[in-house]
């Protein structure tokens, strides 16, 4: 017998763990129907959205991501787990969604501030932080935060560019914030790498790039054993920009660019990349008025899944 509890369990679910049955198209859009929280303490990992595009070079629209990401996610948040994982991550890993970083669009030079500022308060009340973008700027500011937290942190970038950009002064856009945090040492470029880029850039910076013809001739396993040879015991962050993915499988971003990865490639590697010391993770570029059959927003949720269930498996590992 349906009963009235089994609708909105991000609103009045009885305890933290585990998934559920409810209205795939109705009800409280919590990412992953979590509990809808502000209050983090105890949770394992915080989702929130950062719902930014002002710094875009071309097509904007990623301010919807959070909100389409978390409508789209509703499909996978059914009892049993998600394919080709076994059991539900949220039996073990506490997993809550904040909600959103209030960006106040009257005082811009004022939002990477509040983005920072947002992100380290999450973080230093004891979970790890999961981001839903916005476009890609908003990772400086979270790089920021994490850097103070942990120091300096390798970066796992699935990107077709390579947003390092070299720039004069302090102008800054969501194809170069890779640039300023690598000048300002946030991020450690010897345990660095970028998967899946097709734009040249004169400079790597010092870190490894794995470009998209690379994946496509070398598959999936040989990727894997790339990143994880650069990145080691490295403490990583894991950037996933939604147009790594070939506009075919992800149409609905800022910047498309052609002969990309595929849905099932970012996934395969992804799920390979479970040794990894995963600190934090955004996912951005998601920009839903340019989407087509909510095909991106899709794809968006399973990877913001597929990481989830990587640190779900990592402290089964870690307890066992
Ligand atoms: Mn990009
Ligand atoms: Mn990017």
């Amino acid at each position: 017998m349906t009963q009235a509890k089994d609708i909105d369990l991000a609103l009045d679910r009885e305890g933290t763990h585990g998934l559920g049955a409810e209205l795939t198209f109705a009800g409280a859009l919590s990412f992953l129907r979590r509990p809808y929280t502000k209050d983090v303490r105890g949770f394992d990992v915080v989702v929130s959205g950062v719902p930014f595009d002002c710094a875009v070079t071309n097509r904007p629209g990623c301010r919807f991501g959070p909100r389409a990401i978390r409508a789209a996610s509703t499909t996978l948040a059914w009892s049993g787990g998600a394919w080709p994982h076994e059991g539900d991550p949220f039996e073990v890993l506490k997993v809550a969604d904040y909600g959103d970083c209030h960006i106040d669009v009257g005082a811009p030079a004022e939002i990477a501030h509040a983005i920072e500022t947002h992100a380290r308060n999450l973080i230093a009340a004891g979970p790890s932080l999961l981001t839903l973008g916005g476009d890609h700027f908003i990772s400086y500011p979270l790089l920021k935060a994490h850097a103070a937290k942990y120091g300096p942190l390798a970066l796992v970038q699935f990107d077709a560019h390579s947003d390092t950009w070299r720039e004069e002064g302090r102008r800054i856009d969501h194809g170069t914030m890779f640039f300023h945090a690598l000048e300002e040492g946030l991020i450690d470029p010897a345990h660095s790498v970028q998967v899946a880029i097709r734009s040249g850039n004169p400079e790597s910076h010092g870190m490894t790039i794995i470009d998209a013809n690379w994946v496509h001739e070398n598959g999936p396993a040989a990727t894997i054993a790339r990143i994880l040879e650069v990145v080691g015991d490295a403490r990583a962050y894991l950037s996933f920009d939604i147009d790594c993915l070939d506009p075919a499988f992800a149409p609905g971003t800022g910047t498309p660019v052609c002969g990309g990865l595929s849905s099932w490639q970012a996934r395969s590697i992804l799920q390979g990349l479970g040794d990894i010391d995963f600190v934090g993770m955004d996912l951005v570029e998601v920009s839903p008025p340019y989407d087509h059959a909510e095909i991106t927003a899709l794809a968006a949720a399973t990877i913001a899944l597929d990481y989830l269930t990587l640190l779900a498996r990592r402290k089964m590992r870690a307890a066992a």
